[in-house]
């Protein structure tokens, strides 16, 4: 058995990226120095807004840090308004812009999971409400340690004795992001501010050009690589797979079938990151993905590469139409907005649907959905796409439609597809590579031609073969055939006409 990996300690690594924390720094820098100065010039009617509280409502709402990390800004902010020169009660910011941080947090995760349909308004209107309550609770907070705690006043009074101070620097501070988000978010995507409908400058063009070009040059490295790797799900009995060795080459079309239980799914989320990041188990031996190990990646890392599509496309769907699903994706991984309109062109047109971009996602059929599930995954151009059952749902003519939207997209861009199938004649048609799994354990690998070979080993697994490669491994039996293992109905023919020649 392999070596078995800590992930306990990666699942907590996945996070902020250094950029991240980079931007973190600068801004609650920014919340000192502006204290420092301007705050003083911005007085109106005896109020001023709040620089310190302010930034770090604006770093929490650009970054989107976990709950527990949205904390610790607060909590370094307290720390910060300790310098001396910036006048702070002292210890007291400490717990007020901790607490402050932590709602700002909370709501971040709420208000923008639903926001999936921003307009420049509410790009700019849920960041000011963020703001504006962030203060409020910490000002309160504020204000309850220094007027109850300290100076023994009831909490209604306190509540009202602050109440114009902390909404007055409430709204300020609402007005402070609002007007700075817009600012900030061109800056880190390399466009100009408000512009937001603006077309894409001519010199975008050649970049998306150039990516594309790129991703077609196939390294000789491998983007998949599995050593002696074995997982036990938490509170699972046994391994549910074990000792795999996988090697994919990019540009690879993958096909992976085998019995119901052997172990298919959770292959696939030991590609995409899942296991070990969100499944805790035993993680035995290595999974590198373009060279990157899975258990020291972060999830956020790992989803830069590999583009997976669940089984359950309903659950994977977070928008109510086509067009916003794609820009969901989009968006989350702050793809700069200049790229934005022709990914979500590209992506439609790539899966043969740009006539469903506006239409709403409850009114398509299965085929539809698994296409627009599939075209917001290529938007975000993945070097690895991963497929479970993607044709499950689907008719034989709608997934023969996908495999063939999928070859021709892989072949177009040297993306590496790996895709969980049962319909076995889809595979042997479609895949490069075929890999029967088998009770965890990859049981065949090879050319569909070689595995097909075995189809007698094959049906005992309860693995059908394609009804070609039945019929002309059984004259191949009875010796009346002697050409390749057939994959599919034309190349039975061909044997055919050869065994009657
Ligand atoms: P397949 O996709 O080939 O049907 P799976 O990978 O889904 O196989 O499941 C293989 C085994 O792993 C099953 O016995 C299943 O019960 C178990 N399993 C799958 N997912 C989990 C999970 N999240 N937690 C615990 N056990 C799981
Ligand atoms: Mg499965």
């Amino acid at each position: 058995m392999a070596e078995l990996r800590n992930t306990s300690v990666q699942e907590q690594k996945n996070g902020l990226s250094v950029r991240d924390l980079i931007l973190v720094a600068v801004l609650l820098a920014a919340g000192a120095v502006l204290k420092l100065t301007v705050s003083s010039f911005l007085t109106f009617a005896g109020m001023k807004p709040n620089f310190m509280i302010a930034m770090y409502a604006l770093a929490i709402i650009l970054v989107r840090p976990k709950v527990f990390q949205a904390g610790i800004i607060g909590l370094i902010t307290g720390l910060i308004s300790q310098i001396p020169m910036l006048n702070a009660t002292p210890l007291v910011n400490i717990a007020s812009e901790t607490l402050g941080a932590v709602v700002c947090g909370v709501l971040v995760a709420a208000l923008f999971k639903a926001g999936s349909k921003e307009g420049a308004a509410q790009k700019i209107a849920i960041p000011a409400v963020i703001a504006f309550l962030t203060t409020v609770v910490s000002g309160y907070t504020f204000a309850l340690i220094v007027g109850c705690a300290m100076n023994g006043l009831g909490v209604g009074v306190c509540l009202a004795t602050y109440a114009v101070m902390v909404f007055g620097t409430a709204a300020m501070n609402a007005v402070v992001v609002a007007v700075l988000i817009p600012v900030l978010r061109s800056v880190l995507d390399g466009k100009t501010p408000y512009a937001v409908k603006a077309a894409p400058a001519e010199e975008d063009q050649p970049q998306s050009q150039s990516e594309e070009q790129q991703a077609v040059v196939v390294s000789d490295k491998p983007i998949v690589e599995m050593r002696d790797f074995s997982f036990r799900y938490r509170g699972g009995s046994a391994e549910t797979v074990k000792n795999i060795d996988l090697t994919i080459m990019p540009g690879t079309f993958v096909g992976v079938t085998g019995p119901a239980g052997s172990g298919k799914s959770t292959l696939t989320y030991a590609l995409n990151g899942i296991i070990p990041h969100c499944y805790p188990g035993s993680f035995y031996g290595a999974v590198r993905i373009d060279g990157h190990d899975t258990c020291e990646a972060s999830l956020t890392d790992i989803s830069q590469i590999v583009g997976s599509v669940c089984q359950d496309i309903d659950s994977q769907m977070v928008s109510s139409v086509v067009e916003d699903e794609i820009l969901y994706g989009l968006e989350n991984f702050k793809v700069p907005k200049n790229q934005v309109e022709a990914r979500i062109t590209e992506a439609l047109e790539d899966m043969g649907i740009a006539d469903l971009r506006h239409r709403a996602i409850a009114g398509l059929s299965g085929g539809q959905k698994q296409k627009v599930a599939i075209a917001s995954i290529l938007a975000l151009r993945p070097k690895v796409l991963v497929l479970d059952e993607p044709t499950a749902e689907l008719d034989p003519a709608s997934s023969l439609g996908v495999f063939r939207l999928l070859r021709k997209y892989a072949q177009q861009h040297g993306t590496t597809v790996i895709v969980v199938e049962q319909k076995i004649a889809l595979l042997s048609d479609f895949a490069d590579t075929l890999l029967i799994m088998e009770d965890g354990c990859i049981r065949f690998m090879g050319a569909p031609e070689e595995v097909l070979q075995h189809s007698d080993e094959l049906l005992a697994m309860g693995v059908n073969c394609p009804r070609a490669t039945t019929l002309t491994n059984i004259l191949r039996e009875k010796g009346y055939y002697h050409g390749p293992v057939c994959r599919n109905v034309d190349q039975a023919v061909a044997a055919c006409k050869e065994v009657l020649a």
